[in-house]
C-alpha cells in the first residue's frame, strides 16, 4: 500500500448541523488538456467502485501517469463518508440515497447539499466524469456500465463501449442522479460503472475497472500511449429477468456470475425451513448469469438471481440482447472537451 502524493484537497460542505469534508485527489498532467473526475462511495456500503478508485490512484502514482496525461484528472475516493463509515447506502446525516439528490433546489436535507456542492464546484467544471458502483450489501453483479434511455447522441452509449465492460445496461433515467442531472443541465456525460458487489472485493472485477478508466484515458486523447482492452464481443441490453423469492429461505447458488445457461438448467436449490420444503433454482431463459444473491440466508422478497437473456434464444423476448458491432469515434463535442 503506498501513500498518495498527489495534491490533496478537500470540499467542505455544511447543512444545519451537520458538516462532511470530502477529500480530493488533482492529478495534472504535464501538458494541457480537458478535465475529467472519477468518484467512488456515492453509496457507502459499494466497496468495489472504492478499491478501483484506490487501485486507479496507486496505479497512477507509481507509473507517473502526469508525465504522460494531457488534462488533468479529479478524483474523489469516498463521497459519501458517513454512509461508507456505518457500511450504508444511504448517507447517514439524512437517511437518503444521494444519488437522488442532484439537481434538487432550493436544498432542504444535507444530501441536497452535498450533490449542490459536488456539482458546482467540481463536476460542472470537467469534461466527463467516471462514477464507480457496485451492488450492494448482499448481490454481486457481472460488472457493467449503465448508460441512459434517453441518450439521443449516443454519446454515454459509445463512451460505456469504450471503457470495455462486456455488458452495457441501459436504465430508465431519474433526473434526479447524478449521471442525468450533469448529462441534463451541465452537458457533462458520465460513465456509471457496476462491479461486483457484496462487501467483498473481486480482484479481477477492480482490474477490468482500473483498465476501463484507462481505455477512457485512451479514447478521450487524455493518454496517446497504450491500448484500449476492449472484449471481442460486446453486448447491449435493455432486458434483464431477476428472480424473486416470496419467502425468506436458505439459499445455494452454484453458478458463477457470466456463465453462459440454457433455459431449465439448474443453479442451485432454496430450502425453506417453515414448511420443510426445498426447491431446485433453474434460469427461466438462455443467457448469462448476471447477476447472483452471495449470502446463504435470503428475505422474503430478495433477489435471488438474475439473468440477462440472449437474443438468440428461441424463448427470447424482444428486447434481448443485442450484440454490438464497432465502437463509434469519439463524441463528445470540442468546445465542451478542450480545456
Ligand atoms: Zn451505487
Amino acid at each position: 500500500m503506498e501513500t498518495i502524493n498527489f495534491p490533496k484537497k478537500t470540499l467542505k460542505v455544511s447543512f444545519n448541523e451537520w458538516e462532511s469534508k470530502i477529500p480530493y485527489y488533482i492529478i495534472k498532467g504535464k501538458r494541457p488538456g480537458p478535465k475529467i473526475f472519477i468518484s467512488a462511495g456515492m453509496h457507502g456500503a459499494e466497496i468495489n467502485g472504492i478499491a478501483i478508485v484506490r487501485t486507479f490512484l496507486e496505479k497512477a502514482q507509481k507509473e507517473n501517469l502526469i508525465d504522460d496525461l494531457y488534462g488533468s484528472i479529479v478524483v474523489i475516493p469516498v463521497i459519501n463518508i458517513s454512509g461508507f463509515n456505518e457500511m450504508k447506502r444511504q448517507v447517514q446525516e439524512d437517511k437518503r440515497d444521494l444519488n437522488r439528490a442532484f439537481g434538487k433546489y432550493p436544498i432542504k436535507s444535507f444530501s441536497e447539499a452535498l450533490a449542490d456542492k459536488l456539482t458546482t464546484q467540481i463536476f460542472s467544471k470537467c469534461s466527463l466524469g467516471i462514477d464507480c458502483h457496485d451492488a450492494g450489501a448482499s448481490t454481486i453483479l457481472m460488472p457493467h456500465v449503465r448508460i441512459h434511455k434517453d441518450d439521443p447522441e449516443g454519446l454515454n452509449r459509445a463512451l460505456g463501449r469504450a471503457f470495455g465492460t462486456k455488458v452495457l445496461i441501459k436504465r430508465k433515467a431519474n433526473q434526479n442522479m447524478m449521471a442525468e442531472h450533469l448529462r441534463m443541465k451541465h452537458n457533462v456525460p458520465v460513465i456509471t460503472v457496476e462491479i461486483g458487489g457484496a462487501q467483498i472485493i473481486d480482484e479481477e472485477a477492480v482490474n477490468e475497472g482500473v483498465q476501463g478508466i484507462y481505455n477512457i484515458l485512451i479514447h478521450t486523447k487524455m493518454l496517446k500511449t497504450g491500448t484500449m482492452v476492449i472484449p471481442k464481443k460486446q453486448f447491449f441490453l435493455t432486458n434483464r429477468i431477476g428472480i424473486k423469492t416470496l419467502e425468506g429461505g436458505e439459499i445455494h447458488i452454484h453458478r458463477k456470475l457470466g456463465e453462459s445457461v440454457e433455459a431449465g438448467d439448474e443453479l442451485g436449490w432454496i430450502h425453506f425451513p417453515q414448511t420443510q420444503k426445498t426447491e431446485i433454482l433453474r434460469a427461466p431463459t438462455c443467457g448469462f448469469v448476471f447477476a447472483k444473491w452471495i449470502r446463504n440466508q435470503i428475505p422474503k422478497n430478495g433477489t435471488m438471481y438474475g439473468i440477462l437473456e440472449d437474443k438468440s434464444c428461441p424463448i427470447a423476448k424482444s428486447e434481448a440482447l443485442d450484440e454490438l458491432d464497432r465502437i463509434p469515434e469519439f463524441m463528445i463535442r470540442k468546445h465542451n472537451f478542450s480545456g
